[in-house]
């Protein structure tokens, strides 16, 4: 018998939902590049329910249940005290979502003995560190591709929400007001700017499909050059280095993972080197940008924006600057975990627990680290190393 222990976001403040606002989502059956959907032996769900907090717990209660195997679900995650750290000695599986990350620190896998596989319920497995997992034994995997389209249409969204200048009209409505000129002093046209994104991966890309009929020019940065047929398709210039994108675009948007190669890539440094009055949208990882370097340059105007749903750490502390910042658009974490995506995501979970227990090989494109290496997705995406430092402070959330 193998203990779980799954940490998932708390439920709704006025409980786990009774109903939902549709009756069903769309049957999606292949990615964009032929990737197949997760496809585990059955679900216990109903596609389009909540998942991903506590009473959904990815669907898995049952399935564990009938094989014997103890399930412990919390949203209880950071600090000495937290239920978490109490299940951690015998656990076997911890399985977190990015969203409500259970940071997986060095020292906490040492204080994991039992611990064979970290599983993320998402993608980006940058709260583990990777590292002491590979010194560990301990295999970490993802559900590649579950919410990567999610994420680029939550990407084009606050662009626009940005330039446009959506939500700070959408509040004078809301409060009452009808001051036109407040409302378009910052708003402008997306046609006719230059965008580019940090990493043209299956986010990336996939912005830059959704964003090309807003007739913008299109620009990415990558370490691997697009196959020639798609940046002409979509009419893309590619850049050598992320210095050289930024001196040219209005708009950034970041979607390379966090790891020790992109942590504080933009910094006060690059930050300077984007054109006064430029956007960045980040929904990747907080900790890709540096904090304050953000806070300054839109209290300094030299950047007109800035929106994203990820943070550092995770929820983030009441204190956080970018919850009182000007000319932002963030939301909590969230883009990737819609309800679309949580069907996605909690079957991908599923299949990969099926193989795990039956002695099945886990998808290549799942796996992070597996036996001491870089693995699958993860040998292509990521570099070795830990970026899970300062992740205490989550547990300032609490208090
Ligand atoms: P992919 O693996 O498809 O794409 C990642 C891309 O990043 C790859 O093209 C990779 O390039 C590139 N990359 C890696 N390192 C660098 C670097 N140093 N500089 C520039 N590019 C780099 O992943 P996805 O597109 O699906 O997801 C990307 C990230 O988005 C995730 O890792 C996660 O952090 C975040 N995410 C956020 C979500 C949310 O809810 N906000 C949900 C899902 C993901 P190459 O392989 O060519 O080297």
């Amino acid at each position: 018998m193998a203990k779980i222990l799954c940490v998932l976001y708390g439920d709704p403040k006025n409980g786990y939902p009774k109903s939902y606002a549709r009756n069903s989502i769309p049957v999606i059956e292949k990615y964009p590049d032929g990737q197949t959907v997760p496809n585990p032996h059955a679900v216990d769900f109903q596609p389009g329910e909540l998942l991903g907090s506590v009473t959904g717990a990815l669907g898995l209660r049952k399935f564990l249940k009938d094989l014997g195997h103890e399930l412990v679900v919390t949203s209880d995650k950071d600090g000495p005290n937290s239920e978490f750290e109490q299940h951690l000695a015998d656990a076997e599986i911890v399985i977190s979502q990015p969203f409500w990350p259970a940071y997986l620190t060095a020292e906490r896998i040492a204080r994991a003995p039992k611990l064979k596989m970290a599983l993320t319920a998402g993608i980006g497995s940058d709260h583990v560190d990777l590292q002491a997992a590979m010194d560990n034994g301990v295999t970490v995997a993802e559900i590649t591709y579950c919410n990567s389209n999610s994420v680029a249409e939550h990407i084009v969204m606050q662009m626009l929400s940005l330039v446009r200048n959506y939500i700070p009209s959408y509040k004078q409505v809301v409060d009452g007001g009808w001051n036109i000129a407040d409302c378009v002093a910052r708003s402008y046209d997306i046609e006719g700017m230059h965008v580019g994104t940090v990493a043209a991966g299956r986010i990336g890309l996939r912005a830059l499909k959704l964003l090309k009929p807003f007739d913008v020019h299109l620009h990415y940065f990558d370490r691997h050059r697009l196959p020639a047929s798609v940046e002409q398709e979509l009419n893309l210039t590619w850049h050598a280095s992320v210095e050289s994108m930024v001196k040219v675009v209005d708009i950034v948007t970041i979607n390379c993972p966090l790891h020790p190669e992109t942590e504080n890539l933009f910094n006060d440094a690059m930050i300077a080197k984007m054109k006064r009055g430029s956007y960045l949208v980040n929904t990747a990882r907080g900790k890709i940008c540096d904090r304050d370097a953000v806070a300054r340059a839109l209290q300094s105007g030299h950047l007109a924006g800035y929106a994203g749903d990820v943070w550092f750490p995770q929820p983030a502390p009441q204190d956080h600057p970018w919850r009182t910042m000007p000319n932002h658009g963030m939301t909590p974490h969230m883009s990737g975990s819609s309800l679309s995506a949580q069907t996605r995501y909690a079957a991908g979970v599923r299949e990969v627990l099926e193989c795990y227990f039956e002695g099945r090989a886990i998808r290549d494109e799942y796996l992070v680290v597996h036996n001491g290496q870089l693995a699958g997705v993860g040998a292509h995406s990521y570099s070795k190393g830990n970026v899970t430092g300062g992740s205490e402070e989550a547990a300032k959330f609490k208090r």
